[in-house]
Order: structure tokens, then C-alpha cells, then sequence
């Protein structure tokens, strides 16, 4: 026997005497005493499992954190990664419909509405046509779509036109079909969303920024008139027909104002009806160069301090009844995997929405396809430091963006251990108390 390599190990912070372990192949957690794991690391070293630490051993071992000898984890990881990147048994694409939007946020380079940064009505056709073709193709029993922009919902004549259609071609294809909305939450409608839920829409995600004070000062009208009223009163006309989702941008200053923000929601009988709140730190390295915040989640930045508030963030909400998810894994991303594809407004594809609009990117058009250029993008491979590291599996070699973003080239590393130290301890806390 002998310890997977991809254990991750921290002190428990309340019960010393204790280690926490979290698998990152498995995502199994474990707590076990100093003792335990001391013999781990002599398993590992090779002492035989003695006759009464069997019954141990072979828990560990069902749930990963115990390996026999001979195991090659490495490669197991390898068939899993591969599994990951080939498999098409879900299409996954991003439409990105419009560039243009209604808001002046604080963090975003793009500058109001621009009528000519549309997608327009036959570039749209050919984009549900092409996609029902290849996840058809594809042999995919699922289509998963994320509707985005800018602000989609400036293009409401469009967005509609892309469920109606998608929502025939798949059911002509027996493929089931879903679709996610990425709004600003300022012109939601109940009227709307009724009529696109029938067709597909099964989840909205909207951005908020803290309390009024704080959301209005990141994210006003155009005009600099500030949006938080509006959003609230949207969302909660709207919590109950969809997956309400939202997504609140943490900043260094910005904390205590988030909580007062999941008070407001509390007091507005709002927290019970969120589907999910999602903690995204505001990355200004990043964000100053790219004019699309899009729809990863996964995209992460270890320098932010930000980061660090995530555990209190969670806490808190969940205190108030708002579900969050609290899970350390931040990739290997949609980017990576074949049957997924961003379509700009345009009609040019890419395997990123960060990447949107570069040419050095794009890896196609929906007129002629993917060319050559996608499968070079998916094949990125494993740094040397990544192979060394046990957080691989729940990372995936870091975001392609920020590589391009910090060292000139997609391929690079954007290393995130920083944020697994940063938040590893309490996540790992949270996560083995509800086990
Ligand atoms: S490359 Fe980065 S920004 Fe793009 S989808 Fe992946 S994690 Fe997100
Ligand atoms: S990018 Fe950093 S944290 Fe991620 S797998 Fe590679 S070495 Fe590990």
C-alpha cells in the first residue's frame, strides 16, 4: 500500500491531533489522526499494513487516499483527462449575441451599445444549424447552451429565435436540450421568461456586486444611474420559473457589503429561492484586458485577495439559507473539451469567450466548421510542474486565458496553487463536515 499522490493534506484548524485529506482524483475527503497518517507515509515508505490496520487501509483504499503499490495514478489521471476532453456525450456551446450592453460597469472595458456588434438573424440560422449537425454528429444525447453578450437581453428578438430553433432541431434529433441565460438582470421579464422556459431555458445567472450602495457604484445604467432596485425587483418576479443563479463579484473592500446584500435577500424572501450563489473574485489584470467577463466559472486568479474571503463568504450565506457549493475543483474547463465551441456574434467560433473577437483564436465559423486550429487548442498537454502537482486533477494546468494574459501565450502556466493554499484549509473544513 502506499498514499495516492494526490492527497491533500491540512491540519484540521479546530481539532489538533487531526489531519484533513482530500482526494483531488476522487474528491473523497477524510478526517484521520496524526498517528494514521504518520503511517500512511511508512506504507508509503514501504512498512507492511499490519494485521489491525487492515480494516483502515481498505477504507482508505475504496475511497482513493490508499493506493496498492503497483498503481500507476498518473496514468489512470491521463484516462480520465482524455475521457474528459473526447467525451461528446454533451455539446456544450456559448453564444455570445450581442456585444453591446446597457451598463457602464466599473470593471468592464466595453463602452455602451453598439447596434453593428449584433449577431444577426441569418448568421444566428446558421449557427443553430450547424450546431444541431455536429452535436447530431457528435452522437451527443444532450445540448447545453449558455446565452450571452454583452447584454442579451438588448436582443431579445434573438435570443428567442436561437431557443425556437434549437428546441425543434433537437427534438427532430432526440437530443435533449437546455439552456442558461447570462444577463445583467436589469430588463428581465416573467412574460419572457415563461414563454422561454418551454423552450429550453432552465437557468438564469445574474451578477450582483454587493448591497445597493456598493452594486450601483460598480454597475449603473449608463447613464450612472444605479441598477441594484431594478435587478431585485426582476429576480424576484422571476426565482421561481428558472434555476435563479447568482453570481456576486468580490473585491477587497467589497465584503460587508456583500452580507448586507444576503440580508436584503433574506428579508426579501429571497434566499430560499436561489438556486445558488457563486463567489468570483474581480480580477483586474485580467479584466483590464479582456473586454468579456463571460460565462467560466472556473477562471480564477491566485494573486487576488479577494480570494481569501471566499470560506467567510460561504459561511455566511449558508448561515442566512442560501445554498452555495462549496467545491475547491476550478478545472480542466469547457475550453479544453472537444464538443464545446463559443460562437461570437459574427459567426466566428472559438473554444473560449475570453478569446473572443481575436483573431489569433478563432478556430473557425460556423459557415465552414472547425478547421485545423481547434484540435491544435485542445491539445495543450501537462506542464512538467503540473505532473509533480497533486491539485492536477481539480485544475487542470490553470486558465489558458491568464496564461495568455501573464506570459504572452495560451499554453503557459497561470499556476493556481496560490488559491488552493489560500482557500484548501476551509474549503477542505466545510466539505468534510457535510460528509
Ligand atoms: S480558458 Fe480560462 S477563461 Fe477560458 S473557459 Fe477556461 S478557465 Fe475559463
Ligand atoms: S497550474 Fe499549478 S496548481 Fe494547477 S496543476 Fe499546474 S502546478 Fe498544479
Amino acid at each position: 500500500m502506499k498514499s495516492s499522490i494526490f492527497n491533500y493534506y491540512e491540519g484540521h484548524p479546530d481539532r489538533s491531533g487531526s489531519v484533513m485529506i482530500y482526494n483531488t482524483l476522487h474528491g473523497s475527503v477524510a478526517v484521520v489522526g496524526r498517528e494514521l497518517r504518520d503511517r500512511m507515509y511508512e506504507w508509503t515508505c514501504g512498512d507492511e499494513v499490519r494485521p489491525e490496520e487492515r480494516e483502515m487501509a481498505d477504507q482508505l483504499c475504496s475511497i482513493g487516499m490508499v493506493v496498492p503499490r503497483e498503481a500507476d495514478e498518473l496514468a489512470l489521471y491521463d484516462e480520465q483527462y482524455n475521457a474528459f476532453v473526447s467525451d461528446k456525450s454533451t455539446y456544450d456551446a456559448t453564444f455570445i449575441l450581442t456585444g453591446a450592453c446597457n451598463l457602464a460597469c466599473i470593471y468592464c472595458v466595453q463602452e455602451g451599445s453598439d447596434i453593428s456588434s449584433h449577431m444577426d438573424e441569418d448568421t444566428c440560422c446558421r449557427a443553430v444549424e450547424w450546431l444541431a449537425k455536429s452535436a447530431d454528429e457528435a452522437g451527443s444525447r444532450s445540448l447545453e447552451i449558455i446565452i450571452m453578450g454583452g447584454e442579451a437581453l438588448l436582443v431579445p428578438h434573438l435570443l428567442e429565435l436561437v431557443l425556437t430553433r434549437l428546441h425543434k432541431e433537437t427534438s427532430l434529433r432526440g437530443i435533449a436540450f437546455g439552456a442558461t441565460l447570462i444577463t445583467n438582470g436589469t430588463l428581465l421579464q416573467r412574460e419572457q421568461l415563461e414563454a422561454w422556459r418551454e423552450l429550453g431555458l432552465h437557468e438564469v445567472r445574474v451578477t450582483l456586486d454587493g448591497d445597493a450602495r456598493c452594486h450601483d457604484e460598480h454597475r449603473p445604467f449608463l447613464d450612472g444611474e444605479g441598477t441594484f432596485e431594478t435587478i431585485m425587483s426582476n429576480i424576484s418576479a422571476i426565482a421561481d420559473l428558472v434555476n435563479l443563479v447568482l453570481t456576486v463579484n468580490l473585491a477587497n473592500d467589497n465584503q460587508e457589503s456583500v452580507i448586507r446584500l444576503m440580508d436584503r435577500l433574506r428579508v426579501d424572501r429571497l434566499s430560499g429561492k436561489i438556486a445558488q450563489m457563486r463567489f468570483k473574485p474581480i480580477l483586474d489584470t485580467i479584466y483590464l484586458r479582456s473586454s468579456r467577463k463571460g460565462s467560466c466559472y472556473g477562471r480564477t486568479c491566485s494573486e487576488s485577495k479577494a480570494i481569501e474571503h471566499f470560506p467567510r463568504m460561504h459561511r455566511e450565506a449558508r448561515k442566512r439559507g442560501i445554498n452555495t457549493v462549496v467545491d475547491l475543483a476550478i478545472g480542466p474547463c469547457h475550453a479544453l473539451r472537444e464538443a464545446s465551441v463559443v460562437i461570437n456574434a459574427d459567426g466566428a467560433m472559438y473554444k473560449c469567450e475570453a478569446f473572443a473577437g481575436r483573431d489569433e483564436f478563432c478556430v473557425g465559423h460556423i459557415q465552414t466548421g472547425f478547421d485545423g486550429r481547434h484540435l491544435e487548442a485542445l491539445n495543450v498537454g501537462f506542464f512538467w510542474e503540473c505532473r509533480q502537482c497533486n491539485f492536477m486533477p481539480i485544475c487542470g494546468g490553470g486558465c489558458r486565458y491568464a496564461a495568455f494574459v501573464k506570459r504572452g501565450d495560451y499554453r503557459g502556466v497561470a499556476c493556481e496553487k496560490g488559491f488552493f493554499n489560500k482557500v484548501g484549509r476551509e474549503y477542505v473544513k466545510i466539505m468534510a463536515l457535510e460528509e
